[in-house]
């Protein structure tokens, strides 16, 4: 049996060692349209890829993986991320859990993955074909590709791992192949807030934020970071994630509720705002920071909320309070336009799951013709997510064409 591998990326690479492991004699050749295989996962992560994650903090699949999560949740049975760290593990990659739950190369360099993936490749006999761009597939009895437009080969299965196609049209060839294609958008961006003097906080961090798309019951929490263009942060990414689809529909122009606290309850919020009237009657408004916010995000607030700073506590008025409740919790914000985030990019959307076997990542239009990675319209919030998919995604496939007769 021969299968061509369609891109030498994460979930390429994954796919066909674990392939040539199960099944040595299938003879397995990646095709890379590039001159170099592997360059996402040597960027990824700052360069030190974050490979996966412990899942510790995800209750919920779809929390972590707005798109796919049903698919994923199935094919975790058969590998996960433990099955990911002992994987590594075994091929001689130590690895390192966080605090924030995200797993690392112990020697925090993505080089020593790529470096580990080509030299299994080669000790298992796997043959890698660099600048050879895909262009044409066409089914019959077996599968005919073409590559740069001229050469064409024949082979039994293709898997199909290219990543994400930033152009619907980048995927015709597959939706002339019976596929649905979700339109490809962009996730994992950052927001453009112009002319808003938050601007001017550049650099301050609200720790415990919760960030909602108004009119939607999209939100995410976690650390806020003040930028000069607008807003990032794990917060603001993971919100990018859930609403990559709608945000995009809106032509990135959308309002956000802004509560820096984590907390919507305004009773709660007047509660311990009285505490801290009773509690520092005489002391001014700006020397006492509600939340443990900082210093210049509190004057920012103050501010905005008219207030003068040498005011004291005693002195403030329920208007006043009521201005500062709403603007702990509540405040609004006009996103124009996204940013990138150059550490970890994604997109959503791509091949749409419902052309595809959740047990096996085979074609449900043709036979042995297998996807994997983000080609799928599976992708996720920031933390190793991203390549756990490619990892499982790969991990099915290579079991499902090495065992044809357990799957099928
Ligand atoms: C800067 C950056 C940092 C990231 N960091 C992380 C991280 O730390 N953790 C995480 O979980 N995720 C991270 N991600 C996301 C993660 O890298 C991707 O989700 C993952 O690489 C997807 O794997 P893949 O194999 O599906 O695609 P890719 O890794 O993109 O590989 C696809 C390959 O196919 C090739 N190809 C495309 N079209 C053709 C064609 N027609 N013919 C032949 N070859 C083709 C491409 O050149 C490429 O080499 C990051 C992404 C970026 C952009």
């Amino acid at each position: 049996m021969t299968i061509a591998i369609i891109g030498g990326g994460a979930a390429g690479f994954f796919l066909a060692i674990n392939l040539k492991r199960l099944a040595p004699n299938i003879d397995v050749t990646i095709f890379e349209k590039s001159a170099k295989v592997l360059t996402k996962v040597a960027i990824s992560g700052g360069g030190r890829c974050n490979l996966t994650n412990s899942f510790a903090e995800i209750k919920k699949l779809n929390q972590a993986y707005p798109r796919g999560d049903k698919l994923l949740k199935r094919a975790f049975r058969l590998f996960d991320h433990r099955d990911t760290y002992k994987w590594f593990e075994d091929a001689g990659v130590p690895l390192v859990t966080q605090d924030d739950q995200c797993v690392f190369p112990y020697s925090q360099d993505s080089n020593q993955i790529v470096v580990t993936f080509i030299k299994l490749a080669r000790e298992l006999g796997i043959s890698v074909k660099t600048l050879h761009r895909l262009t044409s597939i066409t089914s019959g009895e077996r599968y005919t590709l073409t590559f740069n437009a001229d050469t064409r080969c024949t082979f039994d299965a293709v898997a199909i791992t290219t990543g994400g196609s930033p152009k619907a049209e980048g995927l015709s060839y597959l939706e002339a192949l019976g596929h649905k294609i979700i339109l490809p958008v962009p996730s994992l961006f950052t927001f453009n807030i112009p002319s808003d003097s938050i601007r001017e906080l550049m650099g301050v961090v609200a720790e415990n934020a919760m960030v909602s798309l108004e009119g939607t019951n999209l939100k995410a929490s976690g650390a806020l970071l003040i930028t000069h263009w607008g807003m990032s942060g794990p917060v603001i990414l993971k919100l990018s994630s859930y609403g990559a689809r709608l945000i995009n529909e809106k032509q990135y122009r959308f309002n956000i509720l802004v509560s820096w606290i984590n907390e919507v309850n305004c009773d709660k919020i007047a509660e311990y705002i009285n505490s801290i009237v009773r509690e520092n009657p005489q002391k001014k408004v700006a020397n006492v920071c509600p939340y443990n916010i900082t210093s210049r995000l509190w004057l920012h607030i103050l501010k905005k909320a008219e207030i003068p700073t040498d005011r004291k506590w005693v002195d403030l008025g329920k208007r006043a309070i009521n201005k500062i409740i709403n603007l702990l919790s509540n405040d609004q914000y006009t996103v124009h336009g996204k940013g990138s985030f150059k550490d970890e990019f994604v997109t959503c959307g791509g091949v749409s799951l419902e052309c595809i076997e959740f047990n096996t990542m085979e074609s449900k239009n043709c036979p042995n013709l297998y996807f994997a990675g983000e080609i799928l319209d599976i992708d996720a919030i920031t933390g190793g997510f991203n390549l756990q998919a490619a990892w499982t995604t790969a991990y099915v496939a290579a079991v499902a064409i090495s065992q044809p007769l357990i799957n099928k």
